[in-house]
């Protein structure tokens, strides 16, 4: 039976981890074995891991001609500079536009939950993975646990910019992500479960104005930001911080949010960043207008 609820969730669990209860729920739902489950996900984390390679190799630009070649400058300055917060914050924040990039380039990407926000769930586990050496089956965990946050949310508000805005697809795998660190860093069910609820709790509102209809400005840049705020909100829930408001509630709150959202601000460009006077310029040359 679907897991409806977090609550639903922590009782489910009992002294399993997320990721146990998410592979036999997988397990049972589509009537094959949890190796097997395992397996298709270590599929997923490998199509990830490829579409960070060829993101970083390339500076092809879309359509647009307007990005594609920021993760080329990012590691550039990495290369040159040394960075204020590491190396962690550096693959993170690059993997994240490597990824969104060959998503702009039409390149096979994983959707995590969506495809504008494709890069927020692999830049954290697979960043850190590489440099906290974490073996691929931990990497494997911290996926599921990335899904079943993403499934309960999913069962309560559809995880779509024109449903509820980008607090539904980049600030839910923010909270994907911060749930997936808590897990490989060896956090308890509470802890990935507060980490969820900080890293959606301070997202709520997140608009989704895309310029020209492109997931391109902002979505983009976006999934780094986004990437970096995950892993903020395990390092709060695994000291101990927690989010004053329950999961189920903040998750409420984000589907009432998407609700009360103007239509101009879900998907639309019709308002927000896609009406500025900026916007409207790169539109005219986009499109011929005159
Ligand atoms: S701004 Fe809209 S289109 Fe872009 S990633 Fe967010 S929800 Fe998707």
């Amino acid at each position: 039976m679907a897991i409806l609820s977090f609550e639903e969730l922590k009782n489910r669990c009992g002294s399993k981890s997320v990721y146990e209860v998410a592979q036999e729920e997988e397990s049972s739902l589509s009537e094959i074995e949890v190796d097997v489950v395992r397996l298709k996900v270590l599929e997923d984390l490998t199509a990830m891991k490829a579409a960070i390679k060829n993101g970083l190799k390339s500076t092809e630009k879309g359509i647009s001609g307007w990005c594609g070649d920021d993760c080329a400058k990012l590691r550039k300055r990495y290369r040159d500079t040394e960075t204020l917060f590491g190396k962690v914050f550096e693959k993170i924040t690059a993997y994240a536009l490597a990824t969104a990039e060959e998503n702009l380039r039409m390149g096979r990407i994983v959707a995590c939950p969506t495809a504008g926000s494709c890069g927020i769930v692999p830049s954290v586990i697979i960043a850190v993975a590489e440099e906290r050496k974490i073996p691929e089956s931990k990497q494997i965990d911290a996926l599921l646990t990335a899904g079943m946050i993403g499934l309960i949310v999913s069962n309560k508000v559809q995880l779509a910019g024109a449903v509820a805005g980008c607090q539904a697809e980049c600030g839910v795998a923010s909270a994907m992500a911060a749930g997936a660190l808590v897990e490989m860093l060896g956090g308890n069910t509470e802890e990935i479960l507060q980490a969820a609820a900080l890293a959606m709790k301070n997202i709520l509102g997140l608009t989704c104005d895309p310029v020209c209809g492109l997931v391109e400005v902002p979505c983009i840049k976006r999934n780094a930001f986004l990437g970096v705020h995950a892993v903020t909100a395990a390092e709060l829930a695994l000291c101990g911080v927690e989010s004053k408001i329950p999961i189920d509630e903040v998750t409420d709150v984000l589907k009432r949010t998407g609700e009360l959202m103007s239509p101009v601000l879900k998907e639309t460009s019709t308002g927000g960043l896609a009406k500025t006077k900026t916007a409207l310029e790169l539109e005219k040359v986009l499109f011929n207008k005159n």
